[in-house]
């Protein structure tokens, strides 16, 4: 990836060719044979008779991931015990970090695999409010529509060091103008988790700087389906999940970035051990390492690790554009059949290329039994509150028959009102 001059995303990004309103499934098929990802589908575990569409929100089983977890627990815990330690594990949250770098356009030395998306962004909401601290900035921004974790995260840290969280309305994909003063950084989805929408990197971290604020990035709904360029667009801090699109496993780790010129002034909160610059050496006093291991807290998930790894080879073998070229591609085969019909649902993910991540959101006001008939029709989404239907588009399994599949189904079942039945209404813990 190009390190300089964020151009990912105004490269042209798929052929005029596959930009044509599809009509038929044969269609799809057909494009499934010329599909450069086909065979990747086969390295994943997916169960008969389901169109899985919810690979943005958990990613599935690659094939060779319960080797590689039965490795990890067999051969390196059961044989190697403590030597483990020696042996690699150590090591993997700086290897894998390392490994991630490449879907995040990110150097060496940037990432590191830890923790919850949740607890790394406390770590660098804290980092960037002590960076504010210093430059007498003591606002900390953030979008008020996010995923409810970040809000909670970014203003809990913010309150509990003296600074004032300030959440922004971000329309439309842009920023308030003016932003508020004494802005210390401002956190923000890369790609929003209900509508689905791609915020402007490039031209967000640009304006953010300009005026005096660190940029923070959440990339949760962008890593493993969108190519980004962190280093091309100088962001400064973020994260992001591995079970997402990037499909780790329930509860795998997740990453951290922190741009290198900014390292050997980021602060960490709590200091563990394991950010020591010599955890072994049990030393009194806490001194930070000074490579990236300084965002670490204590010892890394290591079975955990096992499932990214197991994922990350996949990714080896895909070119980045042609993975953003399949799922911008599936996204509009599906959104097209659901518009072509003529059906009273609203595609609320703006369909322009360069505004929109993996994924599309329908709304409906019955978009929740709509969502349960679908997957009692073997099609799995998701609903988030108050009316909106999710669908993820993982491009590594995820067939253009799928999408059209799932489309087809959707159609009928607003068309039929099937979903009135009361079996549909019922609510689970997890939506
Ligand atoms: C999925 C997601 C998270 C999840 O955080 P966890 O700490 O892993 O539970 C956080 N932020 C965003 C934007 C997400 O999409």
């Amino acid at each position: 990836m190009q390190a300089t001059g964020c151009s990912v995303q105004r490269r042209p990004v798929e052929p005029v060719d596959d930009n044509r309103v599809v009509t038929s499934r044969e269609e799809c098929v057909e494009r499934d044979d010329r599909d450069p990802l086909r065979s990747q589908r086969e390295r994943f575990l997916l169960p008969d008779g389901v169109i899985y569409l919810l690979g943005n929100s958990l990613g599935a089983l690659p094939t060779d991931a319960p080797v590689a977890f039965e490795r990890v627990v067999r051969d390196e815990w059961g044989q190697h015990l403590i030597d483990g330690w020696n042996r690699g594990w150590y090591d993997l949250p700086v290897a894998l970090g390392d490994r991630l770098a490449r879907l995040l356009g990110a150097s060496q030395g940037e990432v590191v695999v830890a923790d919850s998306t949740s607890v790394n962004l406390m770590k660098v909401v804290y980092a960037a409010l002590m960076l504010g601290r210093d430059s007498g900035r003591g606002l900390i921004g953030y979008d008020a529509a996010m995923f409810p974790t970040d809000s909670y995260v970014t203003a809990s840290v913010a309150s509990a060091v003296g600074a004032r969280p300030a959440p922004l309305v971000v329309s439309d994909g842009r920023l308030p103008d003016p932003l508020p003063d004494g802005l210390a950084a401002v956190v923000l989805s890369h790609v929003d988790y209900r509508s689905g929408r791609l915020l402007d990197m490039p031209g967000i971290t640009r304006r953010l700087h300009e005026h005096g604020a660190l940029a923070i990035w959440d990339l949760s709904h962008s890593a493993g389906a969108v190519p980004i360029d962190l280093d091309g667009c100088d962001v400064d801090y973020a994260v992001g999940c591995t079970y997402k699109y990037l499909n780790s496993g329930p509860g795998a780790p997740a990453f951290a970035f922190v741009r290198d010129r900014l390292l050997a002034r980021t602060t960490i909160l709590p200091a563990g051990w394991f950010a020591h610059r010599a955890p072994f050496a049990m030393a009194p006093e806490f001194a930070p390492a000074d490579d990236i291991r300084r965002l670490l807290v204590g010892t890394p998930p290591v079975v955990a690790c096992a499932g990214l790894a197991a994922s990350l080879d996949r990714f080896d073998e895909v070119e980045l554009p042609a993975l953003r070229d399949k799922s911008l591609a599936l996204g509009r085969v599906f959104a097209d059949v659901v518009t072509a019909a003529g059906v009273d649902v609203e595609v609320v993910t703006p369909m322009a290329d360069h505004e929109r991540g993996s994924q599309i959101s329908l709304r409906h006001p019955s978009a929740y039994p709509i969502v349960r008939n679908l997957i009692a029709r073997g099609v799995v989404g998701d609903f988030r509150e108050p009316d909106i239907a999710r669908f993820g588009f993982a491009p590594l399994y995820t067939r253009f028959v799928d999408a059209y599949d799932a489309a087809a189904a959707l159609v009928d079942v607003v068309r039929t009102e099937s979903w009135t039945d009361p079996a549909y209404a019922a609510r689970s813990a997890v939506t």
